[in-house]
């Protein structure tokens, strides 16, 4: 990068937080995404507030370099890969929690991760129920940004159900406050849905493409206590599918279900099995693996005894192997996520939302994908909201082997358009899907209309919100 703009950026933010060192360049290259080849960038730059934030889009603005917001560097699907010598700004070092205990919220720097949340709030007997299996690591506004899910989201829905407002630099430096803050007289974060359109929500999913958020403010709940882990066998997927609905529809509080096919469990025991200390088990055709949780435990006793009830109304039968739930619940912000790299492997992923009904289609199009290529792969998911269903397969293979790395991007790209014609919703809407989303023109001529008028030099994270 130009030296007299690195000799600016560095006025910016001090010399000690602006970089163009070579082995600096080449960690910021990747990130934990293998669908997109690493890039390096020509510099980076470590802000310390939402003014230096501001300063630096300016002076990107004035001189058309492209930036990439970056936080943990966890994301998968390349969204915070940088352009060749382009500019990254690292967000992490903005932190920072006030907690508003009265109107039930709490607003927390940009660079302030989910375990860091936990952690604060676990001291005032509070959560954010919702967070992603890379807690530890990945932040909460990249988690906005990205529309994260996880475990919680069988209960609460996305991250994006529990945000109120946002601080958000614009591509032009000028710094909003969206939610109830906008008043700068208001007490603090205690709506989302004020003067006016959702503009919190521009902000949702965007993948840094249309501001970059140095706070979010967040809904907190008391903590809960009390779990039921519990799990369910079935003879057939729509057994299986149906017993999520009618847990929703019924009121039961599921933290976290999971479905698995027979195979993906036995392939699941293989990697954390022992670690959980799960019996062995010879595991139906679906097996959904459930946490109930409830802050008091007469709400517990009853919600367990419904979900067995519907379970045996649907032909089900209650397997009664508990280590399953409790070792994905107990370790969702650290060890669950080990599972996806005990073998060593590497992996691509493609998120999508399915109805819960619908989510064997998903299984079945992924199962044929690697029956079709022969690579190994996982179809889990997870109920993800109010009716919905989010799947996260894996697909295994070696970036080495120069034809296996061919072979996994032609099976990525063949899924991704054979899941949406299943009427999948990919809701972190990744470059990937560009071009493939038929009968979404106009949509997406909206969707690059807003990103023009908001950044018309087209200088923030440009193509990775599906290509624009
Ligand atoms: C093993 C593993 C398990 C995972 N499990 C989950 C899961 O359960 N659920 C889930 O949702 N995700 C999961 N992820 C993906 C990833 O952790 C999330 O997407 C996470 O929210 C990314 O946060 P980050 O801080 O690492 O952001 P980054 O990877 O640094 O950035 C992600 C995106 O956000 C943008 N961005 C970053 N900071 C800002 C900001 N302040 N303002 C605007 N845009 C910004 C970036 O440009 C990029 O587009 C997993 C990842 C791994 C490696």
């Amino acid at each position: 990068m130009n030296k007299k703009i690195v000799s600016e950026l560095a006025k910016i933010v001090g010399e000690e937080y602006t970089s163009t060192r070579e082995d600096v360049l080449l960690t910021y290259s990747e990130t934990a995404s293998m669908a997109k080849d690493p890039v390096a960038p020509g510099a980076v730059v470590r802000p310390g507030s939402a003014e230096e934030v501001s300063q630096i889009l300016q002076l990107c603005n004035k001189h058309k370099i492209l930036v990439t917001p970056r936080s943990g560097g966890s994301s998968l699907q390349g969204e915070a890969i940088p352009k060749p010598d382009g500019l990254v700004v690292e967000l992490l070092r903005i932190k920072g929690i006030t907690l508003h205990k009265e109107l039930r919220s709490v607003t927390v720097g940009t660079g302030v991760t989910f375990g860091e949340l936990d952690k604060f709030l676990n001291q005032h007997d509070l959560w954010v129920p919702v967070a992603p299996e890379s807690a530890l690591v990945c932040t909460v506004a990249a988690n906005v940004a990205v529309n994260g899910a996880g475990p919680g989201s069988s209960a609460y829905g996305c991250i994006a159900e529990m945000v109120l407002g946002v601080e958000v630099v614009m591509p032009n430096g000028k710094i909003i406050q969206t939610g109830s803050e906008a008043n700068p007289n208001a007490p603090g974060p205690f709506l989302r849905y004020a003067f006016g359109p959702d503009l919190t929500g521009l902000f949702i999913g965007s993948l840094g493409s249309l501001g970059v958020m140095t706070k979010v403010s967040l809904k907190t709940y008391k903590r809960m206590h009390h779990f039921h882990y519990e799990t369910y066998g079935f003879d057939t997927a729509e057994q299986a599918e149906k017993f999520l609905i009618e847990v929703k529809g019924n009121d039961v509080l599921p933290m976290f279900a999971s479905v698995y096919e027979g195979p993906v469990l036995n392939f699941f025991m293989d990697m954390v099995g022992e670690e959980y200390g799960i019996p062995e088990h010879e595991w139906p055709h679906r097996t959904v693996s459930m946490t109930i949780g409830r802050l008091r435990e007469e709400q517990l006793k009853s919600d367990a005894k419904k979900a067995k009830e519907i379970c045996e109304q649907l032909g089900g039968h209650v397997i009664g192997i508990s280590e399953l739930p409790q070792g994905e619940w107990d370790g969702r912000l650290w060890t669950f996520v080990r599972t996806c790299y005990v073998h060593g492997w590497h992996w691509r992923t493609l998120y999508h939302h399915q109805t819960p009904t619908n989510s064997h289609r998903s299984v079945e199009e992924i199962t044929a994908a690697m029956d079709k290529h022969g690579f190994l792969g996982h179809t889990a998911g997870f109920l993800s909201g109010h009716a919905s269903f989010n799947l996260y397969p894996h697909f295994y293979f070696d970036p080495l082997d120069k034809e296996e790395d061919h072979m996994i991007r032609a099976a990525h790209d063949e899924l991704a358009t054979t899941l949406y014609k299943t009427g999948a919703v990919p809701f972190k809407l990744a470059e990937y899907w560009k071009g493939r989303m038929e009968g979404m023109e106009d949509y997406m001529k909206l969707l690059s209309a807003i990103k023009e008028a908001l950044d018309p030099n087209g200088i923030l994270n440009p193509g990775v919100l599906g290509g624009i």
